[in-house]
């Protein structure tokens, strides 16, 4: 009976490919990528169901046995759920049935990571962090910020309901220098309405909509064990209760150590939607960077992943409007100048929606004084100008776009140890905060603001 199913699962894919091939569209990310969604509003299936009228017309006995697929898949179903679950036909159900599923390193569980996606989906409608930020990466907070004022230029809500998480299961773990990475298939359904009521025509409705999204937590191996940031509203390293106020930066306000460090729990870091997620780990196992990097206790490609989607949701948040003084604070001179004369040729332009699908390290290189880290990213996004309260697309659909950057550091300097420090939001000597000036040196220790000594510098930014 297996193959059966098999064969009438594949005949119902085509089916629904046909019904659905030009109702591919994007909807809210929850995750902060990107998320390829079914119009299940309808509306959007117009030319499938035109193409299948079509095919009744002109082979009509095809036409009648896809309809009799449809309707005994449908039968089939119903009957053995189980079994057809197993067969895996699709995409999804392949991809979940090759994991591993085994069980969860030290420290992370279900639970952990069930209240981390509820806790985002719950940030993610209010538009509001601050019941997450103890425990999500600078770069997560970022890619989130950067979206809520994108989304508030346009007055737009995402409103999430009937969340329901239907498994949740561990892809892999790698070791990342002295840390260590897991990456969680989350799967999920839930009903989806982006609204705005200033702009209704990027309005979108989803109901029902099933996905699964890859989540990625990293801990440092030194790491205290039995610490609990998920479930407790103290600070892990002095009991103060936790300052709801935390920005960029979440430092506790009671002894000044920065929660989302790993070094106390697990902590959210990247959240892959199922099509962009390679799983692969090309640079974590690369010897001669592992070899270059070894003194550097706070070296990771996962941590460097976070500082480049970091670095660029800043970059974006320049080109549409943002103080352009951020730049001074992680790019060099040159590369700050390439950055403005793009933003200059491309006239105030603001985002409907702007989702990082991946930010990874490709490779790196060395020259006599530095180390090298280049980086390949894809953005999907649409641009749109408003003026007068009128808005004009520049861009008639959402599309991924690649970029790449280059990230430097002086390999005099990666013999040192790193200060704990917020990227671009500190001074990496002192730890003062920097705030939006032209300045180019700290405000309080005056050590230079750009140092390939000190911190990873941008040099260099393009559209891939
Ligand atoms: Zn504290
Ligand atoms: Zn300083």
């Amino acid at each position: 009976m297996k193959s059966i199913s098999r064969v009438l699962h594949r005949v119902f894919v085509l089916a629904v490919f046909v019904l659905y091939s030009n109702a591919e569209l994007w909807a809210r990310a929850g995750g902060g990528g990107g998320r390829a969604s079914h119009d299940s509003g309808g509306g959007g299936g117009g030319g499938g169901l035109s193409f299948l009228i079509y095919l009744l017309l002109s082979h009509p006995l095809i036409a009648l046995i896809v309809i009799i697929a449809v309707a005994a898949y449908f039968f089939y179903k119903k009957k053995n759920p189980a079994d057809l679950f197993n067969s895996g036909g699709s995409d999804e159900d392949r991809r979940l049935a090759n994991l591993t599923s085994g069980p969860f390193p030290e420290g992370l569980d279900v639970q952990k990571v069930q209240t981390s996606f509820m806790g985002i989906q719950d940030a993610w409608q209010k538009k509001d962090l601050k019941e997450v930020r103890r425990w999500i990466s600078d770069g997560v907070y970022q890619r989130y910020t950067a979206q809520f004022r994108m989304m508030n230029k346009l007055s737009q809500i995402n409103k999430l309901s009937n969340i329901k998480v239907s498994d949740i299961r561990l892809a892999r773990t790698t070791a990342d220098g002295n840390y260590q990475s897991a990456d969680v298939a989350v799967s999920f359904s839930m009903d989806d309405s982006f609204v705005s009521d200033k702009y209704p025509q990027f309005n979108e409705n989803f109901s029902g909509d099933s996905d699964t999204e890859y989540w990625t937590f990293i801990k440092r191996n030194d790491a205290r064990k039995n610490q609990d940031l998920y479930s407790t509203d103290n600070c892990p390293n002095c009991g103060a209760p936790f300052d709801t106020k935390m920005g960029e930066i979440s430092r506790c306000a009671g002894c000044g150590t920065l929660t989302n460090n790993a070094s106390y729990d697990w902590v959210l870091s990247e959240i892959t939607q199922m099509d962009d997620y390679r799983g692969d780990d090309l640079m974590t196992q690369n010897a001669q960077l592992r070899e270059l990097t070894k003194n550097d206790s706070l070296f990771a490609v996962q941590r460097m992943q976070d500082i480049a989607s970091n670095v660029f949701m800043q970059i974006m948040e320049v080109f549409t409007g943002a103080n352009q003084n951020k730049l001074s604070r992680f790019a060099d001179k040159n590369t700050s100048e390439k950055i403005l004369q793009i933003k200059a040729k491309s006239e105030g332009f603001i985002f409907d929606r702007l989702y990082l699908n991946e930010a990874t390290l490709v490779s790196f290189n060395t020259d006599p004084e530095k180390l090298n880290l280049v980086f390949s990213l894809l953005a999907t996004y649409q641009r749109v100008k408003v003026s007068d309260q009128k808005l004009s697309l520049l861009d008639t659909e959402m599309t991924t776009h690649p970029y790449n950057m280059v990230l430097s550091k002086n390999l005099k300097s990666l013999s040192t140890p790193e200060k704990e420090t917020v990227y671009s939001y500190e001074c990496p000597s002192c730890g003062a905060p920097y705030n939006d000036t032209t300045n180019d040196s700290c405000n309080y220790c005056q050590a230079p603001v750009i140092d390939l000594n000190k911190n990873w510098v941008l040099t260099d930014f393009q559209m891939g």
